[in-house]
């Protein structure tokens, strides 16, 4: 199939609002695919998801985390050593230097726990927006949605935004939703992208969405 352009339109806020209540009442129970015991297993888990799937990173983790089970063990971490183990993540070198500047700041500056605080995360070593705004929907359930690859391709395709950035996206879907709806949206989005609105190929055909949807009409017109 030739790449599906996405909507040129955004749809009727009503729309918009009822498209994702469907999402909430098909993932009442999604939650971060990502494995971890602890908030700064997550912290460190969410670091390495970048440009690889949470699956690598949880084949990954335990070896980590079995080596390195608090900040202060994997503050005072040898790179190379971290590297070594880290390495299938893809760009290794830099996650192993951000993982280790991350849990220093633990240390140092917040006495080895995760802060809570989006203005206190970005602070972290390798921590930034998106990071954060993971680490907050999945652990605090903080009022933050995380805009990722699954969250910007299917709000695109169902109308939700035009936004070109992942800043301006989530600012549209934010506006859509209470604040304490944001984190679980992040968590519906992502479900919905990975079983359904699959890149390249959505599954429309058993698309709860679909009537609502404009993408569909797109596809036909291919
Ligand atoms: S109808 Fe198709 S394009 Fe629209 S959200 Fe569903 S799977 Fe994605």
């Amino acid at each position: 199939m030739p790449r599906i352009p996405f909507p040129k339109r955004k749809v009727p806020r009503r729309v918009a609002i009822e498209q994702l209540a469907i999402l909430e009442q098909t993932y009442p129970h999604a939650v971060t695919a990502l494995e971890y015991a602890s908030e700064f297993q997550l912290l460190i888990a969410v670091i390495l998801s970048a440009q690889t799937t949470d699956a690598r990173v949880n084949m990954t983790t335990p070896k980590l985390f079995a080596k390195y089970p608090t900040p202060e063990k994997l503050a005072r971490a040898r790179q190379s050593d971290v590297e070594a183990i880290i390495r299938s993540t893809g760009f290794f070198r830099m996650k192993a230097k951000n993982i280790i500047a991350c849990a220093r700041d633990l240390v140092e500056r917040f006495g080895g726990k995760v802060p809570h605080e989006r203005d206190e995360l970005e602070t972290l070593g390798g921590v930034g927006r998106k990071t954060a705004s993971v680490v907050m929907a999945a652990a605090f359930q903080g009022e933050a949605l995380a805009v990722d690859t699954h969250v910007f391709r299917v709000s695109h395709r169902l109308g939700l935004t035009l936004g070109t950035t992942p800043r301006q996206v989530e600012e549209d879907l934010t506006a859509l939703l209470p604040p304490a709806k944001w984190g679980d949206a992040t968590h519906w989005l992502i479900m919905h992208g990975r079983q359904v609105c699959k890149a390249p190929t959505p599954r429309c055909e058993i698309c709860p969405v679909r009537p609502d949807c404009p993408t569909p009409a797109i596809i036909r017109r291919l």
